[in-house]
């Protein structure tokens, strides 16, 4: 599932594209993938409008129009946004075409079809989960948020990371890169964790996810050629995906676990 870095690096590659841009005419071929409204409203509310702009909040994409409308996005296991010109092959699975005034087209697909979009009025939140996100990364999370926030918390580290009430955008692949970078052991419960501990989560918070999004810079050739999938923040990864293979740093086998249900890696030797 795309997190934060990757909803980043979607939306600097879309947003100069589609800035400025007219939606002339909205076609949607899958009704379930449009949450909100019904999809004959969806269509009649973005024909003839303007992006003015291209936002993300935590995982989620947000196309500002004229008039106050928004389509909220949110990409889920598989979903792709992509702008090809008229005419590019099709991607399978293309659930929505929106045709631009530069003859290019904006389409949403999406394999497994998880991923889904909302047409709102500005400040109506309530129906995509929006109004229920913790701060960005970058604005307010510093040590005195995240133990005020999860100091008391029996549940393990990592969970807490993944919490989208407590910060917004992190998945599984960044909680545990940010947890092997603090060296904190994500088996850990929240409240066990020590202020110097905090301080140097929230500083790895930060630090992890800005590298992450710049490893991740590609052009949008690159970005359409790929569909939309090519993450190249993969090699730099240090712990997410390795388990087995040796810690970067000293070379102790990394280990693997469940945690919350969800797979995660650490090394036992450099997270405590
Ligand atoms: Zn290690």
């Amino acid at each position: 599932m795309p997190e934060l870095p990757e909803v980043e690096t979607i939306r600097r590659v879309l947003a100069p594209q589609l800035t400025g841009r007219m939606a002339v005419s909205v076609s949607v071929r899958t009704p379930g993938v449009i949450a909100y409204p019904s999809p004959a409203e969806f269509i009649a509310g973005t024909a003839g409008k303007t992006i003015k702009e291209l936002c993300r909040r935590g995982k989620f994409l947000i196309i500002r129009m004229d008039r106050g409308m928004r389509i909220i996005v949110h990409l889920r296991m598989t979903g792709c946004l992509l702008i090809t010109p008229e005419g590019y092959p099709e991607e399978a699975h293309t659930h929505v075409i929106m045709k631009l005034d530069d003859s290019n087209e904006l389409r949403f697909s999406d394999t497994r079809r998880f991923g889904r979009l909302w047409l709102l009025d500005n400040g109506k939140d309530l129906l995509t989960g929006m109004d229920r996100l913790g701060p960005e990364p970058f604005d307010h999370i510093d040590a005195s948020y995240l133990r005020q926030r999860l100091g008391k918390s029996r549940r393990k580290i990592k969970q807490c990371l993944m919490d989208q009430s407590a910060i917004a955008g992190i998945g599984n692949i960044y909680s545990d890169e940010i947890l092997f970078s603090a060296g904190i052991d994500p088996r850990r419960e929240a409240r066990t964790l020590s202020q110097s501990e905090w301080q140097s989560l929230a500083m790895m918070i930060q630090e992890r996810l800005s590298y992450f999004i710049e490893k991740n810079t590609i052009t949008p050739e690159e970005y359409l050629e790929s569909k939309g999938r090519d993450y190249r923040n993969t090699p730099f990864l240090q712990a997410y995906g390795r388990a087995g293979e040796p810690c970067k740093v000293c070379g102790s086998r990394l280990e693997h676990t469940v945690i919350g249900g969800r797979s995660c890696t650490f090394c036992p030797a450099c997270q405590h």
